[in-house]
């Protein structure tokens, strides 16, 4: 059988494809990627935007018209789906999340390999390793929480164990989930659980997850991929700054606004655009190189004039060096689609153009500053005579691969 993947969304969805990839492998089956040669197409989807949602009925629709391929919708909106996606034409299952076992039988195979522990090891010197699962927060704008359910984290003991087969592949492995900084509370994963001495005596966190995973493979970097700012306590800072070669210099810290106001109808309670401030100010005075990114959203609803220029405000004082901006998208699941006040949708543009804006120059400012300075690179692809190698602060430097030594990690030029 020949299958095609398609992935939309983050990255832990990215690790739910290739272990549902790494499965069907196990059973014979040929990875395609042109769907017109597929038996067998299997779409992971996203349930962030609306625009997502849209782009995953445009894919199916055009697997439909291209090709005699099955199609199988799994993940975040196929969870929440009401019929129209089961309603679609040429798709035979839609199966909520991404169990790779669960998927293999909406495609009519016994799984004859069983347990599907082996990591997803991937193509590049990149490699994500989910460490949880769901969200016990509800923030108003946000679907994935319904589709993912609640927090819930995997083993110390597994993670090592698939951390250290990832090493020996990889030279960096980014820690992906839904809400990374709860690892550890709330729920252990239930299936999967290998009960055994925790490393550390206190309360299980992320910080004590890293510890483990940098004495288990030190010559790794790992990288956090989206982490709340003020769930970077001090020992998760700490490692940030004296252990830059295990932990990458790099925080994606979500901010969505540099309002309290628009924060407290967004359900975001646990930081205020003060407390964000701080921590951040606090982390990039002691990080001489540091890659920080956020999401933004523009035009929640009721949002002000002045909200929006307290959030341009706040992006401009702090130190990012790139932005996500996202336009705000009513998601029918999502509580924020019954708030009052709802921005226009020209205005909604204009705030999101603006956001963007400072994006753009807060990232041409940081690569200007960071320009001949040496950095620590990992190779993460290679293209038409160049390799592309990533930094510790979250930038891509492209070398001519004749100058590359093939070495997966050293030291680079930013240029
Ligand atoms: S923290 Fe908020 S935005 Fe993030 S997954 Fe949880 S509910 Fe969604």
């Amino acid at each position: 059988m020949n299958v095609y993947f398609h992935t939309f969304g983050c990255k832990a969805n990215q690790y739910d494809t290739e272990r549902v990839r790494e499965a069907f492998d196990a059973n014979g089956a040929v990875v395609v990627d042109d769907p017109a040669l597929a038996d067998l197409a299997i779409i992971n989807s996203c349930t962030v935007t609306n625009e997502s949602e849209v782009k995953l009925r445009r894919l199916v629709r055009h697997v439909a018209n291209s090709s005699h391929a099955q199609t199988i919708v799994m993940g975040c909106a196929a969870a929440l789906d009401n019929g129209v996606i089961a309603a679609l034409p040429s798709v035979r299952a839609v199966v909520a999340n991404a169990e790779p076992g669960t998927v293999l039988r909406a495609a009519g195979i016994d799984d004859v390999g069983a347990q599907h522990a082996a990591p997803p090891l991937g193509t590049k010197s990149r490699a994500l390793l989910k460490i949880q699962d769901g969200c016990d927060e509800h923030c108003t704008f946000c679907a994935t929480t319904l589709a993912r359910g609640n927090n819930r984290s995997r083993s110390v003991a597994e993670l090592v164990d698939e951390a250290r087969a990832l090493a020996e592949h990889h030279a960096e492995i980014v820690l992906t989930g839904v809400h990374i900084g709860t690892w550890g509370l709330g729920a252990r994963d239930s299936g999967v659980v290998t009960p055994g001495p925790s490393p550390e005596p206190r309360a299980p966190s992320l910080a004590g997850l890293l510890e483990a995973l940098i004495a288990a493979v030190p010559q790794v970097r790992f990288r956090l991929s989206s982490i709340e700012a003020t769930e970077v306590d001090d020992r998760l800072a700490r490692l940030l700054i004296e252990a830059p070669r295990n932990l990458a210099a790099h925080l994606h810290a979500p901010l969505q606004s540099g309002a309290n106001r628009v924060l407290k109808r967004m359900g975001r309670h646990w930081y205020t655009a003060e407390s964000y401030r701080a921590r951040i100010e606090w982390l990039a005075e002691r990080l001489p190189v540091f890659g920080l990114g956020a999401d933004v959203i523009a035009g929640f609803p009721s949002e002000t004039d002045a909200d929006h220029q307290a959030s341009l405000t706040l992006l401009r004082a702090l130190p990012f060096t790139y932005l996500h901006v996202f336009p705000f998208s009513v998601r029918r699941d999502a509580p924020a689609a019954r708030l009052p006040g709802q921005v226009p949708p020209d205005v909604i543009r204009q705030r999101a153009r603006e956001l963007r804006e400072v994006g753009e120059a807060k990232a041409a400012a940081h690569r200007l500053r960071r320009r001949g300075q040496t950095a620590d690179g990992v190779v993460t692809g290679r293209l038409k005579g160049q390799v592309e190698v990533m930094t510790e602060d979250y930038l891509s430097v492209y070398l001519v691969t004749d100058l590359w030594d093939g070495r997966p990690r050293f030291e680079v030029t930013v240029n």
